[in-house]
């Protein structure tokens, strides 16, 4: 329901139109061509729901990860998450993509890069990761004033405003809400 989007667009798209929680993982992945499992499940329920279908999403996650533990040991340790995220194995559930509270109330440790950036980076991180997204410098301000007062999801809308050039009434509660907000606006 969020439109489909294939893999030779998902760089663009994900500098366009994903959440910061998203383009953290999604950059991450491409710098690591690795995520810890809570990363893992964070973004490729996201991707996901953005339409990505299975034999994409598989063909993505190899790329990256056979980079760093080989195609066998992806296929053996890997895949099977991926398909399952999918409903395609186990029990079968339809894994539902996480919303904005479940990832503000997630706890990430050393090393992982899931949760929210407006709640789990520090201030230096957030105003970093805000510029290369390219938030300027007064619609910054308004972000981290947000983020000081914990109204993580209203920095979140800030950023998209900025970015967008255009109000966004509903506020932001969903990182596949902030994606297709995105897309109609960019299409
Ligand atoms: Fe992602 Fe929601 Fe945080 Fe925005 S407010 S970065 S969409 S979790």
């Amino acid at each position: 329901d969020y439109g489909d989007i294939s893999l030779k667009d998902i760089d663009q798209v994900a500098k366009s139109s994903f959440p910061l929680c998203m383009r953290h993982l999604f950059d991450k992945l491409k710098e690591d061509h690795h995520l810890k499992h809570g990363g893992r499940m964070q973004l490729g329920l996201f991707l996901k729901g953005v339409g990505l279908n299975l034999d994409d999403a598989l063909a993505f996650w190899r790329a990256e990860f056979s980079k760093k533990v080989g195609l066998e040991k992806f296929e053996k340790q890997y895949a099977y998450t991926i398909r399952h995220n999918y409903g395609k194995e186990g029990k079968r559930t339809d894994y539902t993509p996480y919303s904005c509270t479940k990832i503000i109330s997630s706890t990430p440790g050393t090393g992982d890069h899931h949760g929210c950036p407006y709640r789990h980076f520090s201030e230096e991180n957030l105003r970093a990761a805000l510029g290369t997204m390219g938030v300027n410098s007064r619609a910054m301000e308004d972000v981290i004033d947000k983020v000081r007062n914990r109204h993580y999801q209203l920095a979140c809308t800030l950023t998209f405003e900025a970015l967008h050039g255009m109000p966004c009434d509903a506020g932001i509660n969903h990182p596949n809400q902030y994606f297709s907000d995105s897309k109609k606006i960019l299409q």
